[in-house]
């Protein structure tokens, strides 16, 4: 009896999860060869975001595989973004989802 009451107790007290978060950072410059070079870096806040759960798992599993995330279309140095999966596809027998991607969303009030 006193351990289900402890199972309960801590479900409840179970952290919600707060997101994953990254901030930009965009550099130009002129590499070795004259060309000019554009790079985007997500950085990760890990402060800011959730310290682990079943959905970012899934999120970042996701990202490792494909290893591609739809950007917002204007990003700028210094934004931040939260990361998210979003369904492309789903079974219409089963109706569960069988296609899906990694999407950066600009996080505007922070
Ligand atoms: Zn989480």
């Amino acid at each position: 009896m006193i351990n289900d009451a402890l199972l309960v107790a801590s479900n409840d007290n179970k952290p919600t999860c707060k997101g994953l978060f990254y901030r930009c950072s965009i550099h130009n410059f002129i590499d070795k060869s004259g060309a000019l070079v554009s790079s985007t870096k997500l950085r990760p806040l890990k402060r800011m975001s959730c310290k682990g759960c079943e959905k970012c798992a899934g999120i970042l599993d996701t990202l490792a595989e494909d290893l591609s995330c739809e950007l917002p279309s204007k990003l700028a140095h210094g934004d931040v973004v939260e990361l998210g999966v979003v369904i492309d596809s789903e079974d219409c027998e089963s109706g569960l989802s069988d296609g899906w991607h990694v999407r950066a969303q600009l996080v505007e009030n922070l």
